[in-house]
């Protein structure tokens, strides 16, 4: 998927509230383990880099490293 979409896509579940607007508490890398991205939806598989962020208000969130990076460029764009 390439990045315009996932951007899209996050933006929208940002305005809809289906992904938090504030910053994680906590945040660790390391290899994709199939769960599903909570940004793009997509797996996250063995060999991609899985970020898994501890949140004050969520559960855990996993995303794929990219669209961790999108989620954090985004949600810092929309609290101007
Ligand atoms: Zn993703």
């Amino acid at each position: 998927m390439d990045l315009d979409r996932i951007r899209t896509m996050i933006r929208e579940k940002l305005e809809s509230g289906q992904l938090p607007p504030e910053k994680c508490l906590i945040t660790w890398f390391g290899p994709g383990s199939g769960q599903r991205c909570v940004a793009c939806e997509g797996v996250i598989g063995p060999q991609e880099i899985e970020c898994e962020c501890e949140h004050p208000r969520r559960e855990l969130l996993r995303f794929h490293q990219t669209c961790f990076a999108a989620w954090d460029a985004e949600r810092q764009a929309i609290r101007v």
